[in-house]
């Protein structure tokens, strides 16, 4: 544990030149990290700096410049491993971001190990990007999804497990916290029962990685895939790490340069993981650029950033309670620095409008969990999402925000 837990939010503010502008003649503030967060000048400088100086192809050349670069860019491959405890640099693949990683998972994984008859658990927490990709492949192969239920808190109902949980499940697909209402999930409990029942777990860590301490080992999932632009990252880069073993035995996700060792006419050989699973040119700047994010972010720390989000929202419910009909979502325990609310009965689009002409950026809408939405008996929330450079300053100018909407509508 560190002596000084609290974040000096004032210098880390600084640290992102888009927090300095104004927005519709009121200081900027940024509540939208679930979508997206901001980045650094530290990871702007680092793009600019590998343009500049050191960008060539990878893997292929003899020069001095692809030289830099593969080097740039393996190097990211091993900060992302050592960011989420994977002992193995070898297990990570670069991939565009969350969505991609799981695409990648449910084809190259999903074809050659579920069939028809066979089940894949997820849970009404997740992301359209946890649903979708494994209800292309269970229609393909006619296997059958199945949901983990929430209580009325908004937790998993993992005492469903023992029930949901069959010799016939492949895959159990869960979000380590939701980007809906907020829900830190116990993956390693999850983990161990699908164990059980000989179940692979892939864990989707999009709004994990960014925010709290990570170690896949001690997870034991068998893939975890995370999104670079929501952690001070470039968009178009993320990380899906699989155990060693499985990247080997699954089948390439796309075919071409980079990803073969000898090609004829009729046949190719493959690389081994995990370039077999990068074909084509990679996105070795946004890799360069995500290593320089996650080392900021190192250098902060995640238990702290945790521990500075969970005191937000602890400030942010103390403030809110006051604002008539306001109402979060999410459980009381074990929850992320992700407020979804509603207010009163307006449109979560009308109270994000408002917000916005006060500066206050905000999401509305069903945030890409339409069945979370409807179970919970909504069609959209309004949600307010906090990061490193989120201050109680923030918080107030959203409580503000709230009771002017109020007012305007009354
Ligand atoms: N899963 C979760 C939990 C998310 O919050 C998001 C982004 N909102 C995604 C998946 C998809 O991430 P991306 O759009 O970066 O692929």
């Amino acid at each position: 544990m560190r002596a000084n837990m609290s974040l000096d939010v004032t210098a880390i503010k600084r640290d992102f030149p888009i927090l300095g502008q104004e927005v519709n003649g009121h200081r900027l503030v940024y509540l939208d990290n679930a979508a997206s967060s901001q980045r650094p000048r530290v990871v702007i400088e680092a793009l600019e700096r590998y343009y500049e100086r050191d960008h060539a192809n990878v893997h292929r050349g003899i020069h001095e410049l692809s030289t830099r670069a593969t080097r740039a860019y393996e190097g990211a491959r091993e900060a992302s491993a050592r960011f989420i405890g994977a002992a193995d640099p070898s297990e990570v693949v670069f991939v565009r971001g969350t969505t991609e990683g799981i695409n990648l998972v449910a084809t190259a994984w999903g074809y050659e190990n579920v069939r028809e008859g066979d089940e894949i658990l997820l849970t009404v927490l997740e992301h359209h990007s946890n649903i979708v990709p494994w209800q292309l492949l269970a229609r393909r192969v006619g296997a059958r999804l199945k949901y983990i239920d929430i209580d009325e808190q908004g937790r998993l109902r993992l005492e469903q497990l023992d029930e949901l949980l069959t010799e016939r499940t492949r895959l159990v697909g869960v979000t380590h916290v939701s980007n809906g209402i907020g829900t830190i999930n116990p993956v390693e409990e999850i983990v161990a029962a699908a164990k059980r029942v000989g179940a692979r777990v892939l864990v989707d860590g999009a709004q994990a990685a960014p925010h709290l301490p990570l170690d896949v080992e001690a997870l034991g999932c068998d893939f975890y895939v995370f999104s670079g632009h929501k952690m001070c990252g470039p968009t178009g880069i993320g990380v899906l790490w699989g155990r060693r073993e499985l990247l080997e035995e699954m089948a390439p996700y796309q075919g071409g340069g980079e990803m073969i060792e000898i090609v004829e006419l009729e046949r190719a050989t493959y690389k081994r993981p995990p370039h077999k699973f990068e074909a084509g040119t990679p996105n070795i700047a946004d890799a360069v650029g995500l290593a320089a994010a996650m080392d900021y972010l190192e250098r902060i720390g995640r238990e702290r950033i945790q521990a500075h989000e969970r005191d937000l929202l602890a400030y942010a419910l103390e403030r809110t309670h006051e604002i008539p009909g306001f109402r979060a979502f999410g459980p009381e325990r074990d929850h992320s620095g992700v407020l979804s609310f509603e207010l009163g009965d307006l449109h979560p689009h009308d109270v994000g409008q408002i917000l916005n002409d006060r500066g206050v950026a905000v999401r509305a809408g069903h945030h890409c969990n339409q069945p979370l939405m409807r179970r919970l008996g909504v069609t959209a929330t309004t949600r307010a999402s906090f990061y490193l450079y989120n201050g109680r300053d923030d918080v107030d100018a959203l409580c503000e925000g709230l009771r002017d909407v109020i007012e305007f509508f009354s």
